[in-house]
């Protein structure tokens, strides 16, 4: 029975494996969260845990929602010598989704009476919204280039510096993305799209440092009360989307040929060592370097219209996060260190102190974990912890996650009374979509401050800042 939940602690509860599950459901949660988390996400977690060769257990972090087989806000990782699958449902459409935050070396003082200069010239020069189209064209030869070279392709361009790197997940550059394994298709919805933010809650935001949680760590982030930062969210647009919709097909085809039984359709896969599964892993590292480059382009469009305007303002990287993957990782499974496929989706990755692929500047502190909450809310910065090794594959939230679905906040709100009501309290939403601005409203999204909250007292992140919005540029 899914709703026999254990609990563990004050935000951790236990669904034992029964029935043909594999391994238990956790899910990170306070009463209230839990309450809130619709029953979807239990029946999901729960089917995943049957799929072969899952280790550990199926996670659900305290956003979790409902999601296409997988729930969003879900972890699971699978081990290749137990027949372990790959799923593309189980990494998302958006393939390495993220976010990245910019520290502009200015205070609020020096960006306010220039915000809406900002938030214009900003709106002017990044290709916002559905169908948007960048200035860059790739051909077939650059393409293959971007895909293997990710963010450290985009700095060869020349769009941002070198140093930026050293602050992005794999140093800007994914291992073994295969372009071959990317489908012509997927290549030519992706060619007018490189530097654009896209759609729906895809955001460039100017955000300012409010209350310090940890002082230490934001020290060494280089945050204080009153800084302001840049916030950019997107992911691998077309390609990635594109790549999804293929390797779903593909999959199901897959999992009936390996005679895997999957308790929902949704949950397309293959094993990690199949044809199927090598390719898919191919390409979805192609898409995660896509992802990279796209936000490394957005960083300079950014960079430039600063230069402009605020010519003094630095713009240095914090950090780069995906929160949308699937990656082959060390981590302790029953004690034992083992390379698993751990499968983010809606989840952020969450390295503690201490872990060898953070670069030096976050050994001490753990790396930066970005969360969104939404253009009238708060967003937060924790740092990763050593507990997160053993509860959640050093995985957190990513998000506050939705409290309604879009059809709901569009006959909730319209989108004039929202950017107008934001307008009132002093933030600026430049978007080409009113319903899309409605689709976002603030009030369509869980208490994000509940959300990180939980994450911290669970001991996946720690929490160590909190910045607010001041202009928000809206796909
Ligand atoms: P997702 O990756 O699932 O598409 O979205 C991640 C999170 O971003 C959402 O759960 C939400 O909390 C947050 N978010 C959505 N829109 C905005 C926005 O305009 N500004 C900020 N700061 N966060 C947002
Ligand atoms: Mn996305
Ligand atoms: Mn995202």
């Amino acid at each position: 029975d899914i709703n026999r939940l254990t609990r563990l602690s004050e935000f951790a509860w236990r669904i034992e494996p029964v029935d043909g599950m594999r391994v238990p459901v956790i899910i990170y949660a306070d009463e209230i969260l839990l309450g809130e988390m619709d029953e979807k996400v239990r029946e999901q977690a729960v089917n995943v845990t049957m799929l072969p060769g899952i280790v550990g257990a199926c996670y659900a972090m305290p956003d979790a929602h409902w999601g296409y087989g997988f729930p969003i806000g879900g972890v699971a990782a699978f081990a290749p010598e137990q027949g372990g699958v790959v799923s593309a449902g189980g990494v998302g459409f958006d393939i390495s989704c993220g976010v990245r935050t910019l520290h502009t070396g200015l205070k609020r003082e020096q960006i306010d009476p220039l915000k809406k200069t900002l938030a214009d010239a900003l709106y002017a020069t990044v290709p916002v919204g559905v169908g948007s189209r960048g200035h860059i064209r790739l051909d077939h030869a650059q393409m293959e280039e971007m895909l293997r070279g990710g963010a450290e392709w985009a700095v060869r361009q020349g769009y941002g510096r070198s140093e930026d790197l050293e602050r992005i997940e794999e140093r800007g550059r994914m291992a073994g993305a295969e372009p071959e394994a990317v489908s012509v298709h997927a290549k030519e919805r992706q060619r007018p799209e490189m530097g654009t933010l896209g759609s729906g809650n895809h955001y460039l935001e100017i955000q300012e440092v409010g209350e310090i949680y940890d002082a230490a760590i934001a020290a060494s982030f280089g945050l204080a009360s009153g800084d302001v930062m840049v916030t950019i969210h997107c992911g691998s647009r077309g390609l990635g989307h594109q790549i999804g919709t293929d390797y779903l097909k593909r999959m199901q085809a897959a999992a009936v040929q390996h005679g895997i039984v999957l308790p929902d359709r949704e949950l397309a896969c293959a094993p990690i060592d199949s044809p199927v599964g090598r390719d898919y892993l191919g390409a979805m590292c192609a898409a995660i370097n896509c992802a990279l480059a796209n936000r490394q382009i957005i960083t300079h469009l950014t960079r430039r219209v600063f230069a402009e305007i605020l010519p003094d303002a630095r713009l240095d990287l914090l950090y780069d996060v995906s929160h949308n993957t699937c990656k082959v990782e060390e981590h302790l499974v029953h004690g034992r260190k083992r390379q698993v496929y751990v499968h983010r989706k809606g989840a952020t990755r969450a390295f503690g102190p201490g872990h060898p692929d953070l670069p030096k500047a976050f050994r001490e502190s753990g790396q930066p974990v970005l969360i969104g909450g939404s253009m009238g809310t708060a967003s937060y910065i924790l740092a990763g912890t050593a507990s997160g090794e053993t509860l959640s594959f050093a995985s957190a939230c990513h998000g506050a996650g939705r409290a309604m679905s879009r059809h709901q906040a569009v006959r909730t709100w319209g989108g004039r009374e929202v950017v107008d009501e934001l307008a009132a309290r002093g933030i600026i939403v430049r978007s080409p979509s009113w319903r899309g601005v409605a689709e976002e409203a603030p009030g369509a999204y869980k208490d994000v401050h509940d959300v990180v909250i939980a994450a911290d007292r669970a001991g996946l992140a720690r929490l160590v800042a909190q910045v607010t919005p001041m202009a928000c540029i809206k796909g």
